[in-house]
């Protein structure tokens, strides 16, 4: 029995990630394997992270690649940050805030939620209530919530944390390489993301950021981080001065995120976000030509990924299985009180492109009529 070679169709990769893969990316990644601890891979890492620096507008020293997807990003972030029965309030509006609090219940954290109805961003002043009935060490909230296209804002939720004495967690999974991230500027204390988003990288590594309060936090626990893989007193070390070993790097990954990281910094961040920002009205104006619309409300909307209201009558697993049969485009669905609601229209990274844009408004119009 021979199995032959892989051979793969490719995709327009418009759903909520992984994302089109930049052919620079997956040529970088075919490069020799070389050992984890060889001087040229070090000098890989070094890079990387100072990269990771400057895409995350942070001069924080534990900036870092966890291995491992955004999944993996959030748990470390929790797990390194939060003792059992420490306070922490985490803010849900969509699936990922509520993932963020299962992760912190799961490490004995008594969580507090400040709730949104899906489709809306959080409510500053909601979370000023919930932190005056309790002391909070940790308050987490999702930017980029991928489960309803809504952006949240930042900068008066890390105010109203900090006055609070309270550390702010930020998931920017769906943000980091699309929208504006300033992780210094906006007082973010731990920040993690996911490489197969806008970074439009393939999924496998989570870059996380660590303000010097957080890495005090982290520094000082009174016990071990209950997850050995993720403890990031120990992954510290392995990407720090010392190069212990802890676990072998996922080389080739790195290698991905290095070259998706200086093909961002050569196209420049602003730049980034305007293309982001300039294809997401693309598709909002089509969209609307058609009769469409997103379930956010325009200021709420993210640009990376658009949830789109599936009209009345419209089969939504009929439009997406010939999307993905005759005109290779992958879309999302909706995830759990917005299942069978809308459509994710992912515009991230590589994928956000006037051309792509078209193609789709185009197979969506025909599949619609
Ligand atoms: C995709 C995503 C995650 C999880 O990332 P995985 O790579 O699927 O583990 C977390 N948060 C948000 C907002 C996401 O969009």
């Amino acid at each position: 029995m021979t199995y032959g070679p892989l051979n793969l169709t490719p995709r327009l990769l418009m759903g909520p990630g992984p994302s089109n893969v930049h052919p620079r990316i997956l040529q970088a990644m075919a490069m020799p394997c070389i050992g984890h601890l060889d001087p040229d891979f070090v000098a890989i890492m070094e890079e990387t992270k100072s990269m990771l620096r400057a895409v995350m507008l942070t001069d924080n020293e534990l900036t870092i690649p966890v291995s491992g997807t955004g999944s993996a990003g959030m748990e470390a972030c929790v797990c390194n940050l939060v003792e059992p029965g420490d306070v922490v309030v985490v803010c849900v509006h969509g699936l990922f805030g509520e993932r963020m609090a299962d992760v912190a219940e799961r490490y004995g954290a008594e969580v507090v939620t400040v709730r949104a109805p899906w489709g809306e961003p959080i409510d500053p002043r909601e979370l000023r209530r919930a932190l005056s009935r309790t002391k909070a060490k940790l308050v987490g909230i999702v930017h980029a919530e991928t489960s309803t296209g809504v952006l949240q804002p930042l900068e008066e939720i890390s105010q109203i944390t900090h006055e609070a004495g309270a550390l702010l967690l930020v998931d920017t999974v769906t943000s980091l390489g699309g929208h504006p991230v300033k992780t210094d500027e906006w007082g973010i204390d731990a920040c993690y993301s996911g490489t197969q988003k806008c970074l439009g990288v393939p999924p496998g590594l989570a870059p996380v950021s660590f303000s010097p309060a957080a890495d005090e936090v982290i520094r000082n626990r009174k016990r071990k981080v209950a997850n050995w893989y993720l403890d990031l007193n120990m992954v510290r070390d392995y990407w720090g001065q010392s190069r212990t070993y802890h676990h072998t790097a996922p080389v080739n990954m790195i290698y991905a995120l290095r070259e998706g990281l200086a093909i961002i910094l050569e196209e420049g961040l602003e730049a980034r976000w305007a293309r982001h920002k300039a294809n997401h009205d693309l598709l909002v104006s089509g969209l609307a030509e058609m009769g469409l619309g997103l379930l956010p409300a325009e200021e709420h909307s993210l640009w990376s990924l658009n949830a789109v209201r599936i009209p009345e009558g419209v089969d939504d697993m009929a439009v997406r299985r010939r999307l993905l049969a005759d005109y290779n485009i992958e879309i999302g669905g909706g995830l759990g009180e917005l299942k069978g609601r809308v459509w994710r229209v992912g515009l991230m990274g590589y994928t956000s492109s006037r051309a792509n844009v078209r193609l789709f408004l185009t197979a969506l119009a025909e599949v619609l009529a």
